[in-house]
């Protein structure tokens, strides 16, 4: 006899697992499958460990810049041993964690590869393989939360010796002595400033004409001279053609803006050129489930175009995020509650314009809502404020007196169409405005707010008066 539940979730990454949650909390009895670990990509291999790597190297380079704060540290130096062992045993307590939450929420847990093997309108059957045991599942509903994972180039696998993908450079084998980073979304730039502020040379390769593309074009402006100071080498509009190992490290032949093929010689590199969906062996095909370019097709509520099989997080495409993840999650267990007979509770569909996006590198990047250059895209007039953290008692007290808040509004209305941040603790502020995008917050509401001082956050205070001419400290 198959066990049977209401819900079965495919993947325990932070769509899944809080899916999971979420759904019991609302009486459903729920399952979920996980052929790893408990707490996905994320809390294993993403955005946890990479930020207890980027902590150390904070710390590292906060001792390496002691006297700056009248300090002296003798002889700074580290373990890589050490600050890897930390970033595990972070991704552990969490991973533990989320096995508590399960356990508290009454979620069964079943350990092994998922494949779903039909569904129709009285719900899903799905089986569970792990070595030679096979257990096999119905409910009435299915999320797919099987997430995504690292694209390899095409032309040069990633072999964890000399050419890593983030997995590796999350368990380095060794130190690089020159490392090419492939790639310069959040997680190649995140690892690039990690390496650089550990003592490697570190050289960004990207293809397009800036770094970070997706933010605000002063951003990447801002970032690329940043990371130049720091002693990174910087190469846009550049194609990397080749990628050989070779016994002492790798050989990259890269195709620059004039066309001329340049070869180079680095340590290691480390491939993030994005992601490739988890999409394959699960039972898709069969069920005639939709997918655009590998992703699933969802509705804002997770819907697929299969009854009573529903997807999220990063197997359902961009922005590949954590918190989008979860979001979708929550929606789709209040939904499938709904379905179930459930009339108190009332989802709204996902609106993927209030996604903020961070970064945490040195210095960090945060934004939400449309860039200056989107915002007259989409046909708005805007009004644009930029506040430098030069105006900022606090940043300058804190020797973090390098980064800008800019803040873009519809002219007509006022309206907050979108917040672009670069310098120190700004993914922590983000959320200000998030919470305002939310509200649908115009230029009256934030100069009417008071900002606690001294904070660096008076500076999103300082750049929605710019916008409008009123800036005080600058
Ligand atoms: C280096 C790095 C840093 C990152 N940093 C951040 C960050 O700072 N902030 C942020 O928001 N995002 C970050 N991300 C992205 C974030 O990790 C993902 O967006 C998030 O994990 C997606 O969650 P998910 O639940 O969709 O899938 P995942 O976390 O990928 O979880 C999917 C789970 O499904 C399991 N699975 C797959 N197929 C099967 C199967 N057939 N049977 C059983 N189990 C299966 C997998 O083992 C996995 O555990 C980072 C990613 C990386 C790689």
């Amino acid at each position: 006899m198959a066990d049977t539940y209401d819900l079965i979730v495919l993947g325990s990454g932070p769509g899944g697992y809080v899916a999971a949650i979420r759904a019991s909390q609302l009486g459903l009895k729920v399952a979920i499958v996980e052929r790893e670990r408990l707490g996905g990509i994320c809390l294993n291999w993403g955005c946890i460990p990479t930020k207890a790597l980027l902590r150390s190297a904070e710390v590292y380079h906060y001792m390496t810049h002691a006297a700056q704060y009248g300090l002296s540290v003798e002889k700074p130096s580290f373990s890589l041993e050490k600050v890897v062992d930390r970033s595990r045993k972070v991704a552990g307590q969490l991973n533990a964690g989320v096995k508590g939450l399960m356990k508290k929420n009454k979620v069964a847990v079943h350990e092994g590869v998922g494949t779903i093997t039909g569904a129709d309108k009285n719900g899903g059957k799905l089986s569970v393989v792990q070595g030679d045991k096979t257990t096999e599942l119905t409910a009435k509903h299915i999320i797919v939360a099987t997430g995504a994972r690292a694209r390899d180039l095409p032309f040069a696998k990633a072999d964890g010796e000399r050419i890593w993908t983030y997995r590796h450079a999350m368990v380095p084998p060794a130190m690089p002595t020159k490392l090419l980073v492939i790639g310069s979304g959040a997680i190649g730039v995140e690892f690039a400033s990690f390496y650089n502020d550990m003592g490697a040379e570190v050289t960004i390769v990207e293809m397009l004409d800036r770094i970070m593309p997706v933010e605000d074009a002063e951003v990447s402006e801002f970032m690329t001279k940043q990371l130049t100071k720091f002693g990174m080498t910087i190469k846009t509009k550049t194609g990397l053609e080749k990628l050989e190992a070779t016994a002492s490290g790798v050989k990259a032949a890269m195709k620059g803006p004039d066309g001329k093929v340049e070869t180079a010689e680095f340590s290691h590199a480390i491939v993030a050129i994005g992601i490739v969906p988890n999409t394959e062996n699960i039972g898709l095909d069969k069920l005639g489930i939709e997918t655009d370019r590998g992703h699933i097709k969802t509705d804002g509520y997770g819907r697929t175009n299969v009854d009573g099989i529903w997807a999220i997080g990063d197997v359902t495409g961009a922005p590949w995020l954590a918190h989008k993840a979860s979001h979708e999650g929550v929606i789709a267990a209040e939904a499938i509650a709904q379905a179930l007979g459930n009339k108190d509770v009332h989802p709204h569909a996902m609106d993927k314009g209030n996604i903020p996006g961070c970064t945490y590198s040195r210095p960090q990047v945060a934004s939400v809502g449309f860039t200056e250059a989107k915002a007259k895209e989409a046909g708005y007039q805007v009004k644009v404020g930029k506040f430098p953290f030069i105006g900022n008692g606090k940043a300058i007290a804190l020797g973090e007196a390098e980064g800008f808040v800019k803040t873009v509004f519809d002219a007509k209305t006022g309206e907050l169409l979108g917040a672009h941040m670069v310098g120190a603790e700004v993914t922590e502020m983000i959320q200000g405005y998030v919470v305002a995008r939310q509200l649908e917050t115009t230029e009256a509401e934030l100069m009417e707010t008071v900002f606690a001082h001294p904070t660096i956050s008076e500076s999103m205070h300082e750049s929605g008066l710019a916008a409008y001419g009123r800036a005080i400290h600058i």
